[in-house]
């Protein structure tokens, strides 16, 4: 890994003798590994690296920020770091270092430090029987998802995370902690549900957890030369399925790696994986459709909340990775060619994965109260990802925006925040009145544009 030249052009001394964290600066050995995101193909050169390890440590680093005129970039795993466009100015604030998760059973909510992984959750939380509408990933940090809108595997029935976050503590411009909720800071705790990490530093987060009792969910696997009647398949079933099921499918290329067992390794697959709220026979019922289809391999079962965390393969470690998303707005018959021609076993496309997931349901519903990513307003989720190796880079360069291209008649005019791993203008992530809402908030919260999100959206002139 090269080590950025660059000068310590900052004096931290002060900021370092008054923080319980650590700073660490270019000057120090520690930064080529402090500096790394977990999407390891980012390329992080921030002018030094800070990791408060409480409240007050963030609030003396904005302040720090605020007397030099530094801008601060909120992390916590830089699971989407990609985006950002890093400068001279530029202070990378990580909190990984603010772990911890208080669970109220009888409340059924959950406080999590900013740094919480999904997995520090969803763990706790399923010994009593609950579950938080946690990702596919059991190490995405719960703050940047639910900054960003989060899509979980009970999406359909219960919505995007980020309005079932019921309160938020954050360090805003000024250098003061607030806890803002639905009474407190209203028009804040709008923004922070869907419009990202503009607004400040979170240091904590207050979820709701949902009673799951009964839950069967599983994957089948079939060998890729079967893609096209299981993703056909696939696209007819979901037209039928209540809310109580979030699905998923996907062409997945498993890589020829040591620690894959053998009869997976190397192998090409399309799969379909999905949670169902609800008994056994409920479940079985719904997904024997599915299992007419002889998949090679078959997991569903009942299972605990907690299984949900690794239903879907994610990987657990730092990878290098390139991704493009789309959201569609309906999934006819010939999406799903189009699909196959772009990433299927004929495609000779160099993806780890592609993949459509089923939205809908209570996602599609703005309740009253929800937050600036109301609603999802579309039907299915593209996405598609590969290893960003030196020798892969230019072949996926060409691949991913071919494969989002082939969607595009679909197209359901919006972006989805969380998904987006490529710089973007903010504004295809919301409806235009929701934008300017978030950029007049922007200009009150951080009137000189001192937090640096993923994806910046600039406040009004
Ligand atoms: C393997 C994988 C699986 C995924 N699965 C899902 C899924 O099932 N559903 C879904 O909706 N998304 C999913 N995502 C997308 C994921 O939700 C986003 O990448 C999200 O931004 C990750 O949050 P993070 O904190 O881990 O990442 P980071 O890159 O650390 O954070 C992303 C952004 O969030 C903001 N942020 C983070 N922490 C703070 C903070 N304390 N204060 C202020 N702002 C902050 C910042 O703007 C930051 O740039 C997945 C991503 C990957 C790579």
């Amino acid at each position: 890994m090269l080590i950025p030249e660059r000068t310590v052009r900052h004096d931290v001394q002060d900021l370092r003798a008054g923080l319980r964290g650590e700073v660490v600066t270019p000057a120090d050995p520690a930064y080529a590994q402090a500096r790394l995101a977990w999407n390891l193909a980012a390329d992080q050169r921030p002018a030094f690296v800070v990791f408060p390890e409480t409240a007050d440590d963030v609030a003396a680093v904005v302040k720090h920020a605020r007397r030099h005129g530094l801008r601060v970039v909120p992390q916590g795993t830089g699971h989407n770091a990609s985006p950002i466009a890093w400068a001279e100015d530029m202070i990378l604030l990580s909190t990984s270092r603010m772990r911890g998760v208080t669970i109220d059973v009888m409340g059924r909510r959950a406080r999590v430090a900013a740094g919480t992984l999904w997995l520090e959750v969803t763990e706790p939380a399923s010994e009593h029987g609950l579950a938080p509408l946690a990702g596919s990933s059991p190490d995405v940090g719960v703050v940047g998802y639910c900054l960003g809108g989060g899509i979980s595997w009970l999406a359909r029935k219960h919505g995007l995370a980020a309005n079932s976050v019921l309160a938020i503590e954050i360090v805003t411009a000024d250098g003061q902690l607030r806890r803002v909720d639905a009474e407190n800071d209203a028009a804040l705790f709008w923004a922070l549900r869907g419009g990202g990490g503009n607004f400040g530093v979170v240091t904590a987060m207050e979820i709701a957890l949902y009673p799951m009792p009964q839950l069967y969910a599983g994957a089948m696997w079939w060998d890729w030369q079967h893609s096209e009647r299981v993703m056909h398949a696939w696209r007819e079933w979901t037209l039928t399925l209540p809310d109580e099921v979030t699905s998923s499918a996907r062409i997945m290329r498993v890589p020829p790696l040591p620690d894959i067992p053998e009869f997976l390794r190397g192998r090409d697959f399309v799969t379909i994986d999905a949670a169902i709220i609800g008994d056994r026979a409920h479940g079985a019922a719904l997904v024997q459709k599915l299992r007419d289809l002889d998949p090679e391999i078959d997991t569903f079962d009942m299972v605990a909340p907690v299984a949900l965390s690794r239903l879907h393969n994610d990987p657990e470690d730092p990878v290098p990775a390139l991704t493009e998303h789309r959201l569609l707005r309906e999934l006819p018959v010939d999406a799903i060619d189009a699909f196959l021609a772009a990433a299927g076993p004929d495609a000779n496309a160099p993806l780890l994965l592609a993949e459509i997931r089923h939205l809908g349901g209570a996602l599609g519903v703005a309740k009253p109260g929800n937050g600036a990513l109301a609603k999802v307003d579309a039907a299915y989720l593209l996405f598609a990802a590969g290893i960003a190796m030196p020798e892969l880079v230019p072949a996926l360069k060409e691949a991913l925006p071919a494969f989002k291209a082939a969607l595009a008649p679909w197209d359901a005019g919006r972006g989805y925040l969380n998904f987006e791993e490529n710089a973007a203008d903010s504004r295809q992530f919301y409806d235009e009145l929701t934008h300017r809402r978030l950029a007049r908030i922007k200009t009150q919260m951080d009137p000189s544009d001192m937090f640096r999100a993923n994806h910046p959206i600039k406040g009004t002139d």
